[in-house]
């Protein structure tokens, strides 16, 4: 069960995940940093990075402030349970204050942000502790590992979570942080940020669990942008593939790579809410989906370059020039649909757009087209199956739409449509495929 920073932002939160996590016996929770304070953490790096230790001190200060707070309002008996509190936040506080003394820019910082997870692991730990809940502590410095190039190496997490497991006994409930782990010289690291899904997804993975819980502020995976379209309603199960395709639109869903150990495991990951605990949330997996439309999604400022030129016809190795192109200017290519004379292709990225323009000049007569939006629909499409196109481009029929592209994978349906079209052709989505 992995709770992120919003689920452990106060102490009232902290007390209703305490509940949360100790309806069963032996489930492993991955806690993030309480929600800012990885930023604020990271600001006292950059403070150091500049050279302004008063900054970083005053920062540190503020922080001190604030985890003071919190353990007032989560043990307010001041007994034994606030002083062992004090005490553990005081150890971190005062790791960071050395780190500060001694400052020596990138491992400093790690070992500064590092400190995020330590703390609220400690606050959840003693809570549940002062609660009399047998809770123990999983540290994750003594199990997540990484490999020399910053991956994550399965076989000795597995090996070491599972040594430490039966090395520390029976509990009600193990707690462990997300995001950090060491590198091969043992040195304290991270899994970038945001990194807890991934590490909640490695131990998930590592110990075989029957099913990993991702809890989050928001009631799963929608079918349609909530912020865009009325009428929008959870969606029960997606296909590991499925929710792939929806990572790329900013879909409140996780990073492809954060669930990879958990696809290839064969664990299917729940996407759960903290504030509506007992809703179903959305399920993704490997099993085999129904054939289904199941949501749809939208992302702008995408730039489309088209590309047309006689020497494409019966020719090969234009498309390879083309991607060259691409390739030296670092900008990676979305979408793309191709006809005998041309290709059309999108982009996310402008920053080097003028040069892309000038070296595809010579290739052939370049269009361009800014403010665009890509409408991706996404379900289990395989070819076989019946109406899913003409459905999609029957409720667009009154868009002007740029392109079209199906049969990249079996899971998605993508058009190209101007950015000022996007929100109508999400409601006419939602209006035809799900609200009919
Ligand atoms: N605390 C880390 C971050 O804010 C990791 C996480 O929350 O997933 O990026
Ligand atoms: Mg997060």
């Amino acid at each position: 069960m992995k709770f992120g920073g919003t689920s452990v932002g106060s102490p009232e939160r902290i007390r209703s995940v305490a509940g949360l996590i100790t309806k069963d016996d032996g489930d492993i929770v991955v806690l993030s940093a309480m929600s800012g304070t990885t930023n604020q953490l990271l600001e006292i790096a950059d403070y150091m990075n500049k050279g302004n230790a008063v900054g970083a001190a005053e920062t540190l200060e503020r922080l001190r402030g604030k985890y003071a707070g919190v353990v007032k309002e989560l043990f307010p008996d001041n007994d034994e349970w606030t002083a062992k509190a004090n005490s553990d936040i005081k150890e971190s506080i005062d790791a960071i204050t050395s780190e500060i003394s001694s400052y020596n820019g990138l491992q400093s910082e790690k070992n500064i942000v590092a400190r995020g997870e330590l703390m609220s692991t400690s606050l959840m730990l003693n809570y549940l502790l002062s609660c009399g809940v047998n809770a123990k502590m999983l540290p994750s410095l003594d199990y997540m590992t990484v490999n020399a190039s910053g991956e994550p190496d399965s076989k000795e997490i597995s090996a070491k979570l599972s040594s430490l497991l039966s090395e520390i006994g029976a509990a009600k409930v193990y707690i462990t942080q997300g995001f950090i782990c060491r590198d091969p010289e043992g040195n304290i690291t991270n899994l970038q940020r945001g990194g807890s899904d991934y590490s909640a997804s490695l131990v998930g993975a590592a110990t075989g669990a029957d099913e990993i819980q991702i809890w989050t502020d928001i009631d799963g995976m929608h079918n349609n942008d909530p912020r865009f379209v009325e009428n929008t309603s959870p969606v029960r199960e997606l296909h590991f593939e499925e929710a792939a395709e929806l990572a790329y639109f900013g879909a409140k869903i996780l990073h492809p790579t954060c669930i990879l150990p958990a696809k290839l495991s064969n664990i299917p990951v729940r996407l759960l809410n903290t504030m509506e605990p007992l809703a179903e949330g959305t399920m993704i997996h490997n099993a085999s989906p129904d054939h289904k439309i199941k949501a749809v999604a939208a992302k702008d400022n995408i730039t489309a370059i088209k590309i047309k030129s006689s020497r494409m016809l019966l020719a090969y190795g234009f498309l390879s020039r083309v991607f060259e192109v691409f390739e030296r200017y670092k900008t990676s290519i979305d979408m793309i649909v191709t006809s005998e004379v041309g290709v059309s292709v999108t982009i996310d990225n402008e920053q080097y757009l003028p040069q892309i323009l000038a070296e595809l000049k010579t290739l052939g007569t370049i269009t361009v087209d800014r403010d665009m939006a890509i409408i991706c629909v996404v379900g289990n499409l395989e070819w076989k199956n019946k109406g899913f196109e003409a459905a999609v481009v029957n409720a667009l029929k009154d868009i002007p739409v740029r392109m079209i592209s199906y049969g990249g994978s079996n899971y998605n349906i993508s058009l190209l449509v101007r950015k000022e079209d996007k929100v109508k052709a999400l409601s006419l989505l939602s209006e035809y495929l799900f609200n009919k």
